[in-house]
């Protein structure tokens, strides 16, 4: 039996400029601190106090916990999860980069015990599932795929991203399974994505309501500057934003979208439902 349906909520907490993805390959750690501008620890007393009371997953970009310690802190004694986006957000399909990057984050996640994984762009690889297993991860949440799945890789758990499957087919769910045109084509909307959400926040609402209503429990991705504006954003990437359009989606602000979700919605962690639907 599935434990009671939920939406559950995840943040990628990553610096603004994640999103541009301009900044990829700067490997200068204090010049990407400077570029974000303290702007991940100025948004984090915003987002807890929008969540109030309600409990969501924080898929933390590593290196903050280091710019600002006080940021984990703060999202664990809120009562939230804490698990890792990565240490330094870039592409980490390849398992070679992927491995480099979990070494780099042991010390913060094992201090904190973390056992949940997003890829950042949600890409990975089926490889990666026993390099996760050995650093310790129980689950991760990686891929884009219909609501309901939960699968097994190994000994860890995937918990997909959601898509709307319209011809209710049901696909492979190997890795990887990105945003893509190929994912569009197979006829899956991945609604769970913020770019969705920026694009439709009210049909998002309506799926959302029919998937509870099946008894299902969706995961859906936001991110800190969807919720708490950084400092002249929309100005900084403009250039960004002409050049892919593709990225308006990202750009606008869902604190409403938040709010109404709250409001109308149960939200949980993707962990507390792992374990809830485990024991089942
Ligand atoms: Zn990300």
């Amino acid at each position: 039996m599935l434990p009671s349906p939920r939406v559950l909520l995840s943040i990628d907490y990553e610096p603004w400029f994640a999103l541009t993805r301009r900044y990829d390959s700067l490997s200068d750690a204090s010049q990407r601190r400077d570029l974000d501008g303290g702007f991940t620890l100025r948004a984090i007393d915003p987002i807890l106090a929008m969540l109030g009371e309600a409990k969501a997953s924080f898929y933390l970009v590593g290196e903050i916990a280091e710019w600002y310690p006080e940021v984990p802190h703060k999202i664990v004694a809120a009562g939230h999860e804490l698990g890792l986006h990565c240490q330094i957000h870039r592409p980490l399909v390849d398992t070679v980069e992927l491995q480099q990057d979990l070494e780099a984050s042991v010390a913060w996640r094992s201090h904190f015990d973390i056992r949940g994984y997003r890829a950042p762009m949600v890409g990975i690889d089926e490889a990666a599932y026993p390099l996760l297993e050995k650093a310790g991860f129980t689950y991760s949440s990686s891929i884009y795929a219909p609501s309901g799945n939960l699968l097994q890789k190994g000994g860890v758990w995937e918990l997909p991203v959601s898509t709307l499957s319209i011809f209710g087919r049901s696909p492979s769910l190997n890795a990887p399974r990105e945003f893509s045109t190929g994912l569009l084509l197979g006829g899956e909307v991945p609604y769970g994505s913020s770019f969705m959400i920026g694009l439709i926040p009210h049909l998002i609402f309506r799926i959302l309501e029919r998937e509870i209503r099946a008894g299902l429990s969706p995961v859906i991705i936001m991110h800190p500057y969807e919720l708490a504006r950084p400092e002249a954003f929309l100005r900084r990437l403009g250039r960004d934003v002409a050049a892919h359009p593709l990225l308006f989606p990202f750009t606008l602000d869902k604190s409403n979208f938040l709010k109404t979700l709250l409001k109308h919605f149960p939200v949980s962690p993707l962990g507390t439902y792992l374990d809830e639907a485990i024991h089942a």
